[in-house]
């Protein structure tokens, strides 16, 4: 309302006086409050997190001042937030927020480290979304610490800006005495901040592999994006104590792992990978679903096969083509996203759009009642690589290898991302599903192949031929145990002698067809006594598949029962090189196989 809205700062002053018992304070200051209830809000989300955290449930010793130290009644509107119906221009608000998860949602603070995703920490007003914001930390007690942050630096040591809450609550930051190693690709900055109980020797190796990352990423959209602060940030923390994660924001990225660069070097640079790739495709190139983030809900998008699945597909590529990774783990990678789709009953129930709508109660871990998502959901993930393996073999098929996915993402970044937004921390062009399609039709040069593609694999239920997409790359695709029967892959806990089915049992596996469930107990199999898995195993080998087999079993209400249950094939599936299967690899092949994972 008043004159110095537009520029009036809110102020956000962290401190740290108990580091040991994971507690932080905020005190934070609404100068230029608009009239009517001031409305304080802790997230239900984070961005570029589908579920919900209901990050309010770690607050507590919450108050508010007007100018004078008066202190404002407050009251709870609901579970998330806390109103201040009577005050003046001015309002404090002081509160404690507690944390001790380190992954790239949540808050932890400890003795090593204050690590702080923005939603998890920061308490923001409604009809304030514009207004620039002013951060300040102050050390603990005893404490040399250092910020790495995507926040701008301000005007003294330890003060940071953003200069809107959707920026503000996209910069997470790690305060602690990390490492820091800086390097420059193409005139970029970057910035690697980690944070681990390694060596010097180790660091220096991983972040040369991490610039091969970044410069072969590079080369797939042809620049880097203009990175508001001046660089790009690499916050990592690879502690015995950290959960696995990576999160990407618009010019950092957190990467957490209990594992460490001696033990674990290429699946943490994988990682790394995809986190990247992130930069572009999601921060910049951006579904109109999420954007802009909404902070009080989960956000549900129908396009994150696109947003996630391809960008994971880019991360054992890229380690592919950067010389990062061997050929057996690339092609162990691609099989793990095929067999997610082709092995899964999933994507007959759901289309990748509609997967990627479960995310909201996916994204968040597992429920507490029992759903049957081993059926009907595929994580977004693979089933996103898979198709964006299947588009990108689809293309270099139809051109002779001129064209690609490459080609595919360079045309959405210069649609949609690249021309950036008016302000710092939104995407103006945000796409749609039909933007996806149009691109592919461009890009294609053929509108009727990208109707058909999508029309299949994205909104519909095909899996694509992988086996026939492969060949061309000297790649075979096939039954990994021919003429072995199966009656599904069906966990038996023995316990006291008694064999009881302990996981869910896929939907297209014949014990299922047959009734068979968790929480049965199996007694025979053909008249043989059943106790292990291994009795059932041994009973199967006997058979081949298209036999029946007779099996007892006890259901859970304790019910006797006698089904017959038909074998099939084991549906398992091996990806090989030609050449190491007997074949020979040819020229054109070779060619192929070069042109899509070789160096670019
Ligand atoms: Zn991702």
């Amino acid at each position: 309302m008043g004159r110095a809205q537009a520029a009036a700062s809110i102020q956000y002053r962290f401190s740290f006086p108990q580091i040991e018992h994971h507690w932080m304070q905020v005190d934070a200051t609404f100068p230029d409050v608009p009239s009517g209830t001031l409305e304080l809000r802790m997230s239900r989300s984070s961005p570029g997190r589908y579920s919900l955290h209901d990050f309010s449930k770690n607050v507590y010793d919450v108050h508010a001042y007007d100018e004078s130290g008066r202190e404002l009644a407050t009251g709870r509107p609901d579970a998330y937030g806390w109103d201040v119906p009577t005050h003046g221009a001015t309002v404090r608000v002081t509160y404690k927020v507690f944390g001790d998860l380190v992954d790239g949602t949540y808050l932890a603070v400890d003795e090593t480290h204050a690590h702080m995703n923005m939603p998890a920490v920061i308490m923001w007003a409604r009809r304030m979304d514009d207004r620039p914001s002013t951060i300040s930390f102050s050390e603990p007690p005893g404490r040399d610490w250092k910020l790495a942050t995507q926040l701008h630096a301000g005007s003294k040591p330890f003060e940071f800006t953003a200069p809107n809450l959707q920026y503000l609550m996209d910069s997470p930051a790690e305060f602690s005495a990390y490492s820091l190693r800086e390097f420059v690709v193409d005139g970029h900055a970057f910035r690697f901040a980690l944070h681990h109980t390694g060596t010097e020797a180790e660091e220096d190796s991983f972040v040369a592999d991490v610039q091969k990352i970044v410069r072969t990423e590079e080369q797939v959209f042809g620049e880097f994006p203009n990175y508001e602060p001046g660089n790009y940030t690499f916050i990592v923390d690879y502690l015995p104590y950290a959960d696995e994660d990576g999160m990407e924001h618009r010019n950092s990225t957190v990467i957490t792992s209990s594992t460490n660069l001696r033990n674990a070097h290429e699946p943490l640079l994988d990682t790394v990978a995809h986190e990247f790739f992130h930069n572009w495709n999601v921060e910049r190139i951006r579904p109109k679903s999420i954007e802009p983030f909404d902070l009080e809900r989960a956000n549900m998008s129908g396009e994150l096969w696109l947003a996630e699945g391809f960008t994971e597909y880019y991360g054992p590529l890229t380690l592919a083509r950067a010389g990062l990774a061997s050929v057996a783990s690339t092609l162990s990678r691609m099989l793990g996203f095929i067999t997610s789709v082709a092995l899964s009953p999933a994507h007959v129930v759901r289309s990748a759009e509609a997967m990627s709508q479960m995310a909201p109660f996916t994204d968040g871990g597992t429920p507490i009642d029992r759903t049957n998502f081993a059926n009907t959901v595929t994580s977004y993930y693979p089933f996103g690589a898979a198709i964006a393996l299947a588009m990108d073999l689809s293309l270099r098929e139809r051109t002779d290898g001129r064209i690609g996915l490459d080609d595919y993402m360079r045309a959405m970044w210069t649609r949609y991302g690249k021309p950036g937004g008016a302000r710092e921390g939104y995407v103006d062009r945000p796409y749609t599903m039909a933007d996806a399609e149009s691109a592919l039709a461009g890009v294609s040069g053929d509108r009727a192949f990208a109707r058909d593609f999508v029309a299949r694999y994205i909104e519909g239920h095909d899996v694509a031929d992988y086996a026939t997409l492969l060949a061309p790359a000297g790649l075979v695709l096939r039954r990994q145990f021919p003429g072995r029967a199966s009656w599904g892959q069906v966990r038996i806990e023995a316990r006291g002698g008694a064999a009881r089915v302990s996981q869910p049992i896929l939907s297209d596996a014949p014990a299922y067809r047959a009734g068979i469930d968790m929480g049965d107990t199996i007694r025979t199999i053909d008249g043989a006594r059943i106790a292990t898995s291994e009795d059932v195993a041994a009973v199967v080998a006997r058979h081949k598949p298209g036999e029946t087999m007779q099996v007892q079993y006890v259901d859970r209400t304790n019910v006797p029962k006698t089904v017959a249950v038909t074998l099939v094939e084991d549906p398992g599936l091996e990806l090989v090189a030609v050449e190491s299967s007997g074949g020979t690899l040819t020229a054109a092949q070779r060619a192929f196989r070069n042109h899509w994972l070789g160096p670019q």
